[in-house]
């Protein structure tokens, strides 16, 4: 076993388990992973003891997590646009295939709660070349992204052939990793893994930062260990009531990613999934925090605000409006919330066709 098994194989997964380190409600816990695992690795742990909340509330099971008769088991109807299990085809040009069901880290939040580490999500090969049979007979499929799961929890071997079947088909272009060992499980990116994601380029990687105190020394090297393979990084990160719903919190994240080599990409608005009401922001306030990012940190920082339509529509980039007034002039407000003007007209002798 590698030392990164170790450490994972030393989560804590019952409530009796993590009395020994946090004042938790057990009764509660208990239920509450019943029905959603819970999965907080040595490495992780160790943030929340330090930080508290922000690290603590994405990683602790929560009784709210029960009482959500609203929310919806697959938002993003993604077992209605599986074509094979555990393949999603929503866009014309790229797929999402689930290759593993595990994660270093059980997230409150996410989106697949319904089947993420449950037995409901077991992935055989037997699933994964149905979906690589799917892959090579759609050949406008030119972007794969692989995702679960966690599939940097797959050992370097699996992970490796994986890669080699998917260069193999001639149509996909470029393969995106999606995963969140860079922040909960960072020891995972040893030097042999780089090299072997290194053999399969064009690769990406997206990873996933929500809050500051997960840009440790640790993370940094794991990044780092990335791009030097020559990895491009981005982050996707959701945005969290209690977690990360502050303009401050979420420039120095932002800030501090650009500064590990990961430029953020998406900041997700939460996803209407059932056990997860209490994590959710308005738009509103999502919209208001934009305009605190926009213009006040570098460009390269800010991440794209982004709705992912219920039922499967795809993702739609919410931007805050500068607009004022559209007419002989484009009336705006700057970034500072200072009224400005630009002529919406062409100039004179271009109207009257006389530029040649
Ligand atoms: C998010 C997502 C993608 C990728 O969308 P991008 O905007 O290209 O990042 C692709 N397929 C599915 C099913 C998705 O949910
Ligand atoms: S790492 Fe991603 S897939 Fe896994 S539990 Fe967290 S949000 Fe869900």
């Amino acid at each position: 076993m590698t030392s990164w098994q170790s450490v994972l194989k030393k989560s804590i997964t019952t409530a009796g388990e993590l009395a020994h380190h946090l004042d938790v409600p057990e009764e509660e816990i208990t239920r509450v992973a019943g029905v959603y695992p819970m999965r907080i690795n040595p490495y992780y742990m160790a943030l929340i003891r330090r930080h508290g909340a922000p690290l603590l509330r994405q990683a602790v099971p929560d009784i709210r997590e029960l009482h959500d008769p609203d929310g919806m088991t697959d938002p993003l109807a993604e077992e209605d646009l599986s074509p094979v299990p555990n393949l999603v085809h929503k866009y014309p040009d790229r797929a999402l295939l689930l290759v593993c069901s595990e994660c270093a880290m059980y997230c409150r939040f996410c989106t697949r709660k319904r089947k993420v580490g449950t037995p409901g999500m077991a992935i055989s090969r037997q699933g994964v070349r149905a979906g690589l049979d799917y892959l090579r007979r759609t050949p406008q499929i030119r972007e794969v992204l692989l995702s679960g799961g966690d599939p940097l929890l797959l050992t370097d071997q699996r992970l490796d052939e994986l890669l080699a079947e998917l260069r193999a088909i001639p149509s996909i272009e470029v393969i995106r990793i999606g995963s969140r060992v860079p922040c909960t499980l960072p020891m995972r990116v040893t030097r042999e893994l780089a090299d072997m994601l290194a053999r399969h380029h064009p690769l990406y990687i997206n990873t996933h930062f929500n809050h500051p105190a997960e840009l440790t020394a640790e993370a940094a090297e794991a990044c780092g260990r990335l791009a030097d393979a020559g990895i491009p990084l981005a982050c996707q990160t959701v945005l969290l009531r209690g977690v990360n719903d502050d303009a401050e919190v979420l420039r120095r994240l932002m800030r501090g990613l650009l500064a590990m080599r990961v430029r953020p990409y998406y900041l997700f608005q939460a996803d209407l999934t059932r056990g997860t009401a209490h994590f959710r922001t308005t738009i509103d306030r999502g919209l208001a925090i934009m305009r605190q990012l926009i213009g006040h940190l570098s460009g390269m920082a800010v991440p794209t605000y982004a709705l992912d339509a219920p039922g499967g529509g795809g993702k739609i980039p919410l931007t805050p409006d500068y607009v004022t007034g559209l007419g002989e002039e484009l009336r705006f407000t700057t970034y500072r919330d200072i009224p400005c003007a630009y002529p919406n007209r062409l100039p004179e002798d271009l109207r009257a066709g006389r530029d040649g």
